[in-house]
Formats: structure tokens, C-alpha cells, sequence
């Protein structure tokens, strides 16, 4: 039901419908996260599209602060992951699954050493590891959130 509204590549849904992910364009560039939090989240890695400017609606939404930086939104009434993003900041991936795009593919699989061993992809993807990540990441979370504070302490 949810998929038939959604009918073009970059309208997607939750299983029940009462959440819906518009994407600014048509993307196809799937990434996989393989890090502890995702794999509890999803039983399993999580495939996302990094898409900054998508509109996530619906009443259904819960957004849940999953870490100091990070938080997950889902679907409250049929609990479909819909996105994962920094509490500061543009960006945000929305499930890949959400979407019937018959082009995407596996772009790229972050936090490739926390991976476990019960699992493996044969896309030919570029791999990147927790450290990287963080050395990306953790310097440029940390300038937003002290942009914020102090911009709440004027
Ligand atoms: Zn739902
Ligand atoms: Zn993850």
C-alpha cells in the first residue's frame, strides 16, 4: 500500500505508510554501515542513501538520541527504521530500503572493521574504517556542538 503512493524513485515509506521519505533527487549510491549500533538496530548492517535536503513526514515519527552526536528516527506504529542523523548538523541517511530504485548498488561500507564475521558483500565498494571515520567525523561534530553552545550562552 505504502510503496503503490510512492510511485517514482524518490518517494519512499514506512510498511504501514504513516512515514514518508521525500529525496531532493534520485540518488543510488547505497553505503553500509557496519558498526555495533547499526547491527542492533537492524539485525544486521544498515544500507542508507546520504541525503541531505530529504523530507521526512508523518506523526508516526519517533526521533531517538542514539548517541552523543547521532540520533535514529523510526516509525512508531510499524517501527521501520527511516533515518539516521547528527543532532548537529545537514546531513542525514535515510534507509535505502524504503526505496524501489532498481539502481542502486553498494557505494561504499563505513565502519568495515567493526564488521563480524557471519556476513560479507561482494560489491566491489570502497571500505572505510572506524578510525577514519571518527578522524572525519568527531572533530567536525564537535565544532557544531560547541557553535551551538555558544550561541546559546549569547
Ligand atoms: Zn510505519
Ligand atoms: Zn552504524
Amino acid at each position: 500500500m505504502a510503496r503503490a503512493m510512492g510511485t517514482d524513485e524518490r518517494s519512499g515509506a514506512c510498511l504501514c505508510g504513516a512515514v514518508s521519505v521525500r529525496l531532493p533527487r534520485a540518488m543510488c549510491d547505497v553505503g553500509v554501515c557496519h558498526c555495533a549500533s547499526c547491527l542492533r538496530w537492524n539485525s544486521g548492517p544498515w544500507m542508507s542513501l546520504q541525503a541531505p535536503g530529504a523530507t521526512v513526514s508523518g506523526d508516526a515519527l519517533v526521533v531517538y538520541r542514539s548517541s552523543a552526536f547521532a540520533e535514529r528516527g523510526f516509525c512508531g506504529r510499524c517501527g521501520t527504521h527511516i533515518f539516521h542523523r547528527p543532532q548537529d548538523g545537514p546531513e542525514i541517511a535515510v534507509s535505502a530500503g524504503l526505496f524501489q530504485h532498481v539502481e542502486l548498488h553498494i557505494a561504499r561500507e563505513i565502519f568495515f572493521d567493526a564488521k563480524p564475521p557471519f556476513y560479507r558483500f561482494v560489491a566491489d565498494s570502497e571500505k572505510r574504517s572506524s578510525a577514519s571515520m571518527a578522524r572525519e567525523w568527531l572533530p567536525r561534530l564537535l565544532i557544531r556542538r560547541m557553535r551551538r553552545w555558544l550561541r546559546r550562552l549569547r
